[in-house]
């Protein structure tokens, strides 16, 4: 048997608090299995943060972090619930996805958030994107085009406490003017071509990262420099393609 060696005012706390946790359970089971629940599902994010982001090349702690915490299962339909830190996209209604975890830290990371930045998101899904976003920028505007996502994600995101989030039910392609200029923007489904009224909503000194291209799209970081705006082809990546392009099909 291991013998606890420590000294005798600590072991007194240990056993304190052994027998504190040990009473609050049997007290109330359900809060002791609630617990429970929590720490398996934080135990599973602790692992997804290292086997997909830290082994790959996630490297911003801030961003680790914020993968830590976000409780990305609360973002999913129940039915999908036990595949919620799996490194692949999962299916979230209305025939969209909650992107791969890998993907949601590789765009943030990308963005080099400060924490005072004002975010522009095109694409809400499940509002999962959002709340990373909004772990480590100042304000997130985030729009959808499908109402019912919009709604529930609007509704995850005011249960979970954000209140640095506003999501509108909207056409992307145009963009937020009322409440541009963003310091940074991030497109989560794919346009053909990017639109002009994201670039002009862009702040100087601003990042946004989209995929851009059908069938096959690459995965662009646009800055919008002093002379100008200058593009980096980065990962080929497969997102859903964004609808609604304003004279196109869906428009
Ligand atoms: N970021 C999301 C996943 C995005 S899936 C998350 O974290 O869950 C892409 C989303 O873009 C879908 O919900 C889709 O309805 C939305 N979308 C497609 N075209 C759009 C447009 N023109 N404007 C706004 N949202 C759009």
């Amino acid at each position: 048997m291991v013998e606890l060696r420590l000294p005798g005012l600590l072991r007194a706390c240990v056993v304190f608090c052994l027998a504190a946790a040990c009473t609050a359970d049997r007290l109330d089971p359900a809060a002791g299995a609630q617990a429970t629940a929590r720490d398996d599902w934080e135990a599973r994010r602790a692992r997804m943060v290292e086997s997909q982001l830290r082994a790959r090349d996630i490297r911003d702690e801030r961003v680790l972090g914020a993968m830590a915490r976000v409780p990305r299962h609360l973002f999913v339909p129940e039915a999908e619930r036990s595949a919620a830190y799996a490194d692949h996209p999962l299916p979230i209604g209305h025939g969209q996805t909650i992107s791969q975890p890998y993907i949601v830290a590789y765009m943030t990371q990308t963005l080099a958030l400060g924490s005072s930045d004002r975010v522009l998101e095109i694409g809400t899904g499940s509002g999962y994107q959002a709340a990373v976003l909004a772990e480590l920028a100042g304000e997130v505007f985030t729009m959808e085009i499908v109402e019912p996502l919009a709604d529930r994600a609007r509704a995850t995101l005011a249960d979970l406490g954000y209140r640095n989030v506003e999501v509108r039910t909207g056409n992307g392609y145009l963009g937020w003017p009322e409440r541009a200029p963003f310091d940074r923007i991030i497109v989560t489904a794919a346009p053909a071509e990017v639109p002009p009224a994201l670039e002009a909503q862009l702040a100087e000194g601003g990042i946004m990262v989209i995929p851009v291209g059908a069938p096959t799209q690459v995965l662009t970081v646009i800055r919008r420099t002093a002379d100008g705006l200058v593009t980096e082809r980065t990962l080929p990546v497969l997102f859903v393609p964004m609808v609604g392009k304003p004279g196109g099909p869906g428009g």
